[in-house]
C-alpha cells in the first residue's frame, strides 16, 4: 500500500518536466502535501517548504529540478516500467528523492515528533551559479543543526553516503585575438593557437592531494580540473577574432578557491596578450560529519540488508551549502541509483527505491521519536 504510493508519486513526478521551470513540480508537491493535512509554503525563490513538530530543527532535502532530456526527447517525460526499474528523467535524480520526503511527511503527520523536521524542496541545484541556488537562498532562515540531503547513493545493496564532497569551479575565458582574412593568416593574431598554448600549460597545472579521515578510514582525495568546451565560430574563411574556453576545477574540501582563480588568471596573463575576459564562478566543497548519525544510519541500514560505506563525493551537492552557510551537518543520502543521474535512459530500481526509502524513514523516526 505505501509503496504503492511511493511509485505513484515517482512516475507522477517524472512525467511533470522540470529543467527551466520547477513551478509544476512544485504545485504538485504542495497539492500533495495539503491531501495530507499539511500547510506547505513557497518562499519567493519558488523552494516549498514545510515544518512539522516542535524541538531543534532536522532538515530534510531534496531538489526539484532536473536536468535536460537532450538525447532521449518526449520518452524521458513518460515513466516506464520495466524489468524492476522505473525509466524517466529524475528517476535517479532526484524524483526519487522527492517521493521518499512525501513518503516520510505522510507516514509522521500523527506522530508526536521531538525535533522540528523541516521539508526543503529546493530550486536550481543543477549546474546553478550559488546565488541562484535554491538551497543557498533559503538556508539563512532555516533553523536546523543535522539534516539529511537527498542525491542518489545506492548501488545494489551498496550505500555511498556523503559526508563531504569536492567544490566546483567553473571558468569561461574569452581570449581576444586579431581577425583577418585565412588567405593571409600572418596578418592577424589567431586566438585558437593561443588558446592552444593556453591548453598545454593549463594540462601541466599540479593538483593538490589530501588525506582525509572517514570514522578512523584514510581517504585520499586529488582535485582535479578539465577543458570542457572551446567555441570560435565566426566563419570558415577568416581568422577569427575571438575564442572561448570554458574550464571545470573541482576542489578538495577545505581548499581555497582563490588559490585555483589565481592560478588560472596568472597562466591567461601570460598566453593572452591581446586580451582576454573571465567569468567565474566557484561554489566550495565541504567535510564534516556526526559520528552518532552515521552510527545509526549504519544500524538501519544494515537492519534492511544494506551496507552503509561513507565517502567524499567527487560531485557538488547542497549539503556543502547546509554544512557552509546554514551550520548544518548534512549527510547526503538519497533513494535514488548513484550512477543513473543525468543518463540518457536514466532508471531506478524499484526495490532499491522502495528500500531506501524505508531505510530513510526509519532514521528519521530514529531520530525524531
Ligand atoms: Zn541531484
Amino acid at each position: 500500500m505505501d509503496n504503492n504510493i511511493l511509485i505513484k508519486d515517482l512516475k507522477s513526478l517524472i512525467s511533470i518536466p522540470s529543467y527551466g521551470s520547477e513551478e509544476k513540480v512544485a504545485a504538485y508537491i504542495i497539492k500533495r502535501l495539503k491531501l495530507e493535512g499539511f500547510k506547505p509554503k513557497k518562499d519567493k525563490y519558488g523552494n516549498v517548504l514545510l515544518e512539522i513538530g516542535k524541538g531543534p530543527g532536522f532538515l530534510l532535502n531534496a531538489h526539484m529540478d532536473t536536468v535536460g532530456i537532450e538525447g532521449w526527447k518526449e520518452r524521458a517525460l513518460k515513466p516506464v516500467e520495466k524489468q524492476g526499474r522505473i525509466y524517466g528523467r529524475g528517476a535517479s535524480d532526484t524524483k526519487s528523492g522527492i517521493a521518499t520526503l512525501l513518503y516520510i511527511a505522510g507516514q509522521l503527520k500523527d506522530a508526536k515528533l521531538k525535533r522540528r523536521l523541516i521539508f526543503l524542496f529546493s530550486v536550481h541545484e543543477e549546474d546553478s551559479r550559488m546565488e541562484q541556488n535554491g538551497s543557498f537562498l533559503a538556508v539563512k532562515n532555516i533553523d536546523a543543526t543535522q539534516g539529511l540531503m537527498m542525491e542518489p547513493t545506492f548501488k545494489g545493496n551498496k550505500l555511498g553516503i556523503g559526508v563531504g564532497c569536492k567544490g566546483a569551479c567553473r571558468f569561461k575565458i574569452t581570449v581576444k585575438g586579431r581577425p583577418c582574412h585565412s588567405s593571409k593568416p600572418h596578418l592577424g593574431v589567431n586566438p585558437i593557437y593561443l588558446a592552444d598554448d593556453f591548453i598545454k600549460d593549463f594540462k601541466k597545472i599540479r593538483q593538490l592531494k589530501k588525506t582525509y579521515s572517514i570514522l578512523g578510514k584514510k581517504v585520499n582525495l586529488c582535485s582535479v580540473s578539465t577543458i570542457t568546451q572551446i567555441k570560435a565560430e565566426e566563419g570558415k574563411n577568416l581568422v577569427p577574432s575571438k575564442c572561448e574556453i570554458s574550464i571545470d576545477c573541482r576542489i578538495l574540501p577545505g581548499q581555497d578557491s582563490k588559490e585555483v582563480v589565481n592560478t588560472i588568471d596568472s597562466l591567461c596573463k601570460k598566453h593572452f596578450k591581446l586580451g582576454y575576459e573571465i567569468d567565474s564562478y566557484c561554489n566550495n566543497g565541504y567535510f564534516g560529519y556526526d559520528r552518532s548519525m552515521l552510527g545509526l544510519i549504519r544500524k538501519v541500514a544494515l537492519s534492511h540488508n544494506y551496507k552503509a560505506n561513507f565517502r567524499i563525493r567527487p560531485g557538488r551537492n547542497d549539503s556543502s551549502i547546509f554544512h557552509n552557510h546554514g551550520n548544518i551537518i548534512s549527510v547526503c543520502f538519497g533513494s535514488g541509483e548513484s550512477d543513473q543521474g543525468h543518463t540518457i535512459d536514466e532508471s531506478v530500481s524499484i526495490k532499491g527505491f522502495l528500500d531506501c526509502s524505508n531505510i530513510l524513514l526509519d532514521i528519521v523516526k530514529c531520530i525524531c521519536l
